[in-house]
């Protein structure tokens, strides 16, 4: 009965969502850069500090010489301690604007609404402020910091046997020469790999983007160490989570999957009653705002060292329900030439930045290709990232305390 009425409350909030956003879909600034949108999140977690005593700004230099910061904020509950809210952004530093965005929207509008009778609030900010600066992915060590979330160091030696085979296609060593050329020949070579290397589709995507820990100059490097980053994060959450008994992580990215679309990836090591939990508050009534997908989907892929499987990691068997979720908003979309085109940006990227341009002109565009990748100009698309980050924290959030309470 509990649970009928339950529901009724839910339909209704959301009936009253979609009449409000249907008035209300201003979309949240994105076109910034980091040191403009780290003084928005600041200036509204300073308040947010100055209102509430208990609450507790950190502020971490990651690279000192440069002066660039992770910012994090803990809103502790107003009662007692039995859910956190982990809000993280940047982990992937050119996906850094939706992310900030969403955090400042978090704070802004959602912050004081939302019952925190038991629920803490944790909002990591920049978590690679370097990438995010810079409007790179990797950190200033060429470490995809979503493969660097290890908590012992042998993970680090992973051996991805399969992305040696293609290293030489995904790590040109000389300066970028040309983009449309360079991309019909990366197609030849992906071909020639497919039809005659034994590798299907599905396994050279694997192989490209899973991780590896080998060559530090190549794309989705892992890291020989582990970044100061997760040094940092990894001291906060062991600070609070502990006083927790659930524990809801989301981390903001952009690039993977259909344009403006809500790819809610849950994390591999979620269990049978926290996928059930998920199920309830993304019940697909509301289904137009978001997608559920693991790292199986099709055209997805399963990652190591991701940020989202850290804290059961670090927690090993606490008891405590952990729930993973990487927040992914789409650009491109998810067939296979979109795929590969989104690969070709991100190979010239990097190659570029370690073999340097034939000219600027070219540097320019690979820079903007880059760029749209992650950060989209269209209004169509911001209008719909804003439109799903509300009915995330304005519905399936709510929803996810009240299944908890
Ligand atoms: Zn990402």
């Amino acid at each position: 009965m509990k649970y009928l009425n339950l529901k009724n409350t839910f339909r209704n909030s959301l009936l009253w969502f979609v009449l409000l956003s249907s008035l209300w879909v201003s979309a949240v600034e994105l076109d910034q850069p980091f040191k403009q949108m780290q003084k928005t999140f600041l200036d509204q977690a300073r308040e947010v500090v100055s209102r509430n005593k208990s609450a507790q700004l950190y502020l971490k230099e990651i690279v000192p010489e440069e002066s660039l910061m992770m910012s994090v904020l803990y809103m502790p509950p107003e009662i007692e301690s039995k859910n956190l809210v982990i809000l993280s952004a940047g982990t992937h530093g050119a996906e850094g604007p939706l992310g900030s965005a969403a955090l400042t929207l978090f704070l802004q509008e959602y912050g004081e609404k939302v019952d925190r009778s038991r629920t803490g609030f944790l909002l990591f900010h920049g978590v690679n402020p370097y990438g995010f600066d810079s409007g790179r992915r990797v950190d200033q060590e060429n470490r995809d910091l979503n493969r660097n979330f290890v908590v012992t160091s042998d993970e680090l030696e992973i051996e991805n046997s399969a992305y040696s085979k293609i290293e030489a296609i995904l790590n040109p060593k000389h300066k970028v020469k040309s983009i449309g050329w360079s991309y019909f020949k990366m197609l030849g070579q992906v071909f020639y790999q497919l039809t005659f290397g034994g590798m299907s589709i599905n396994e050279f995507r694997q192989a490209s983007v899973g991780g590896q820990y080998k060559y530090p100059k190549g794309i989705y490097y892992g890291g020989a160490e582990v970044s100061p980053s997760v040094v940092h994060f990894k001291e906060i959450i062991l600070q609070h989570v502990k006083d927790y008994e659930n524990i809801l992580h989301m981390d903001f990215h952009t690039g993977l999957g259909e344009s403006g679309q809500l790819h809610l990836i849950l994390a591999a090591q979620l269990n049978t009653f926290e996928r059930d939990k998920m199920s309830e508050v993304f019940d697909r009534t509301d289904g137009k705002f978001y997608e559920i997908n693991t790292g199986e989907s099709e055209g997805f892929y399963e990652v190591t060292g991701d940020i989202t499987d850290f804290i059961r990691k670090l927690q090993g068997d606490s008891g405590q329900n952990i729930y993973g979720v990487t927040a992914e908003f789409g650009t491109k979309g998810l067939g296979i030439l979109n795929q590969l085109e989104s690969l070709h940006a991100i190979i010239q990227e990097n190659q570029g930045h370690h073999y340097g341009y034939a000219n600027e002109g070219l540097e320019t565009k690979v820079k903007r290709t880059f760029r749209e990748l992650f950060n989209p100009s269209d209004p169509g698309w911001q209008k719909r990232v804003t439109e799903n980050t509300r009915h995330l924290f304005g519905v399936s959030l709510p929803r996810w305390i009240e299944l908890h309470k």
